[in-house]
């Protein structure tokens, strides 16, 4: 009776949440109520459980690096639309499409369950390593793997349990054990930090062929960013290297360890938050590395600072100040003038004319493009091309790749002002990049097609009348 109770109450708040979600005429419902209801709802699911503070937390969601065996007693359900195999996606789901980013040929999503699940188990070493990272990028510790006691304890007649012992197969053993993300219990590497685009191009067949030197994905995605993709790369800022690193990962040991094996131990110099959402922990990794400078747009403060962390407005060492009111989002089509304000990664806001010096300005690889319309402090970081490799834009929730409708996607679902966000993605196709390293879905990158220019504009074009409709 209660959790028929608490479970209707959380899926009110959820979908609320959803219609809310960056809406200034909503009252914002931060995440982390729907995760306190989510664990309510858990921890009356399972009487044995008692009712104590550690009951209120989520199974799965404590853990930074998901255990390589579950709990007989305790363990989340596997979803019943999961293939059957020793890889599985567990009822903590929260279909945040990380998973598929890094083993599309595993992972899939599935509307019915409101869940991604394990459509096709990994057979070769390539998409095992793939599987492996999605577990470890998984916010929620979602993604099991499952031994032959479990799968026995999982059937409910004798019958079944010897079935499952008969067919259980070497090459279970071996995915188990491959799995682990200790290397202790298998030697591989840690999953990450992962070269980006080790397995993302627009053409699956041409992957494996590109990857961008010093420029990662971090892995260990954050639940209360929504499950957003974290990056860390090198570039040159004001004439010196600098290690940039793009939202945040779950702050932790494993989270900080993929960022110092490339840092050392300083670690990065700049922590830029592409918009309000995917903000979460930020504190602890400014605690960690004392020396690093987040940047936040303070278009995202005041009532757009919907999850109410002030801290963001006033502890954050770089804030960039919205453009004047008497300064109207730059025309997109004019070529004499700039597609966006931007500024210097110290936030200093740059002229005018920036788009005809930066190309060649030997000081600066990135500019900080200010991007509204997903929420009004969206910011892109723009990596120019250089004579080896094409341009790059880390564009947050600007400019994603949806797995839902299997193609790029400004979320106008959750935007702020569609109108502006459909201007500031025409702005994009002005700039020199090739790659999109988007805050959900899989990267995109254009530079290996035949005809990039057209994909590109087609896709953008695609976005932008999603927005417009
Ligand atoms: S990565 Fe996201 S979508 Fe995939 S299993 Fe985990 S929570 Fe679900």
């Amino acid at each position: 009776m209660h959790n028929c109770v608490l479970e209707y109450l959380l899926n009110t708040v959820y979908i609320y949440r959803e219609m809310s979600y960056n809406k200034p005429n909503y009252h914002k419902i931060p995440f982390s109520s729907v995760l306190l209801l989510a664990a309510a709802a858990d921890a009356f699911s399972r009487p044995n459980l008692p009712f104590t503070k550690s009951a209120f937390i989520p199974t799965g969601i404590a853990t930074a690096t998901p255990p390589t065996t579950t709990s007989l007693t305790a363990a989340p359900n596997r979803l019943e639309e999961n293939v059957e195999g020793v890889v599985y996606v567990n009822e903590k789901c929260i279909n945040c499409a990380a998973c598929n980013n890094f083993a599309p040929s595993v992972f899939g999503r599935a509307d019915r369950a409101r869940a991604h699940i394990v459509y096709h188990q990994p057979e070769t070493k390539e998409e095992i390593l793939d599987a492996r990272a999605a577990m470890a990028a998984c916010p929620v510790a979602a993604i099991r793997s499952e031994t032959l006691a479990q799968r026995r304890h999982r059937m409910s007649s004798e019958n079944d349990k010897q079935v499952a012992e008969d067919s259980w197969t070497n090459q279970d053993e071996y995915l188990v054990q491959q799995m682990a993300l200790s290397p202790k219990v298998n030697g591989l590497e840690l999953p990450f930090p992962r070269p980006l685009l080790y397995h993302a191009a627009t053409t699956p067949s041409k992957s494996l062929k590109t990857h961008l030197s010093n420029l990662y994905n971090i892995g260990y995605h954050n639940e209360m960013s929504f499950g957003a993709t974290p990056y860390l790369l090198e570039a040159t800022v004001q004439g010196k290297l600098a290690w940039i690193m793009v939202d945040t990962p779950k702050f932790g040991k494993s989270a900080k360890d993929a960022v110092t094996r490339l840092t050392g131990p300083k670690g990065p110099d700049y922590l830029l938050l592409t918009h309000v959402d995917d903000t979460a922990g930020h504190e602890k990794w400014a605690e960690e590395f004392p020396s690093l400078k987040r940047i936040f747009h303070l278009g995202d403060g005041g009532r757009f600072n919907w999850l109410g962390d002030t801290s963001l407005e006033t502890d954050v060492e770089i804030l960039l100040p919205p453009p004047k009111r008497e300064s109207p989002l730059l025309p997109t089509q004019d070529e004499s003038s700039a597609p966006f304000h931007a500024y210097a990664m110290d936030g200093t806001p740059l002229p005018n004319d920036w788009h005809q010096t930066f190309p060649d300005d030997p000081d600066n690889d990135v500019v900080i493009l200010h991007t509204p319309g997903h929420s009004p402090g969206s910011i892109t970081l723009y990596k120019k091309p250089s004579a080896e490799e094409p341009g790059v834009i880390f564009t947050g929730d600007h400019y994603a790749f949806s797995t839902k409708s299997s193609r790029m996607s400004g979320f106008p679902r959750y935007g702020n002002n569609l109108q502006v966000q459909a201007n500031s993605l025409k702005g994009l196709l002005r700039l020199d990049w090739d790659v999109v390293a988007p805050g959900h879905g899989h990267p995109r990158n254009y530079s290996l097609e035949s005809d990039k220019e057209a994909l590109k504009r087609k896709e953008m074009q695609e976005a932008i009348e999603d927005l417009s409709n």
